[in-house]
């Protein structure tokens, strides 16, 4: 479709062909495998933290979700899935000043489900292959695993193996705040359209999508037309996701080779092998004067989007932090990293 499906019907030949052109193409780009469903939800990524627990007690009779709880969103999940069944935590994080992801996590036979997110978007830390991976089958001890692929989804490759259920807001790399893809593995989906469930609001119902091909209600048609553009335009300029992997490494190594040999600024995480590539909070000195001088600096200098008012309370000043979604190139960061340099030196003269 040329124009955007602004004044079309969702169940058009014509929204239906742009919808199974973005499936295709979301599949072919991350490589899912035929053994998943796509599914187009409602709720965002808010919408999953109910869904997950409601769509698995319908599956698992007496079910048990183990939450690791590594930052701000997995924290708000877990509270969500306590509303609805027996949720526990083992890894429990405190604080938002986060250093580290747990280096090794044991879960005990009888899980059904664990759930992790693999990017904490506000924390900085990142569940990622070359640094701590996700849990791998002989860890998960028999449970599913579900992880929120809210804010590193289209940003690396994903192992399909290792997963049961995947979902991502569009608002970060895939599209525009308003629509929310699920990835979930057919057989379960199966399972629970055989058993239908009375006790779940009909648009967390994840087998309402599936029966529908996600036309359960009107889906957010112009995000999806949205996720389409992106996924061409990925294509268009990066070819891969591996591309897109290397890029989104080398924007994150420039901004951490320049956070770890600064005077003034300093990485929110130490522990490397945890640090995000997509989002990087950092301290600029230890007074808030510094903090707000340097996003004057910035904004005079054309940069804006560091700070972020969470609705996360800190213990001390709230960092700043760098997000490097898809959407910003390697000159974008090189640009962010010499004004930082610049403005150290400008407080160096000052001193
Ligand atoms: N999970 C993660 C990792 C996020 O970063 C966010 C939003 N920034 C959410 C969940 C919540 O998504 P939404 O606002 O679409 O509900």
């Amino acid at each position: 479709m040329e124009i955007p499906p602004l004044e079309i019907s969702h169940r058009s030949p014509e929204f239906g062909d742009l919808l199974e052109r973005t499936n295709r193409k979301l599949r072919t780009f991350m490589n899912i495998p035929d053994e998943f469903a796509v599914l187009w939800t409602h709720g965002g990524g808010h919408g999953q933290f109910s869904a997950v627990p409601l769509n698995m007690k319908a599956l698992f009779p007496d079910v048990k979700g183990e939450y690791l709880v590594t930052g701000t969103w997995s924290a708000k999940a877990f509270r969500e899935a306590q509303k609805f069944i027996k949720a526990t935590c083992t890894v429990e994080t405190h604080g938002l000043e986060l250093d580290t992801l747990p280096p090794s996590i044991g879960i005990s036979r009888g899980t059904d489900y664990v759930y992790l997110c693999s990017n904490e978007t506000v924390n900085g830390l990142e569940f990622r292959e070359d640094g701590r991976p996700l849990l791998n089958r002989a860890q998960l001890n028999g449970a599913k695993l579900v992880v929120d692929m809210s804010s590193d989804f289209m940003t690396k490759r994903v192992d399909w193996r290792l997963l049961d259920v995947a979902f991502a807001c569009t608002s970060k790399n895939l599209g525009a705040a308003g629509a929310n893809v699920l990835i979930v593995r057919k057989h379960l989906l199966d399972e629970l359209e055989g058993r239908g469930s009375d006790a779940i609001p009909c648009t967390l119902d994840w087998s309402n999508y599936y029966k529908t091909d996600s036309l359960y209600n009107t889906p957010a048609t112009f995000n999806i037309y949205i996720v389409e553009q992106v996924l061409d335009q990925a294509v268009r300029q990066h070819g891969t996701i591996e591309r897109i992997e290397q890029i989104s490494r080398e924007k994150a190594r420039m901004v951490y080779t320049f956070l770890d040999q600064s005077r003034l600024f300093r990485a929110v995480v130490s522990d490397v092998a945890s640090r995000s590539n997509l989002n990087i909070p950092f301290w600029v000195g230890d007074h808030e004067a510094n903090r707000s001088a340097f996003l004057k600096y910035c904004h005079e200098h054309n940069i804006v989007g560091l700070r972020t008012k969470t609705p996360f309370p800190y213990e001390r000043n709230e960092p700043l932090r760098v997000s490097l979604y898809n959407g910003v190139d390697l000159e974008q960061v090189h640009t962010l990293v010499e004004t930082m340099r610049k403005f150290e030196l400008t407080c160096a003269t000052r001193d």
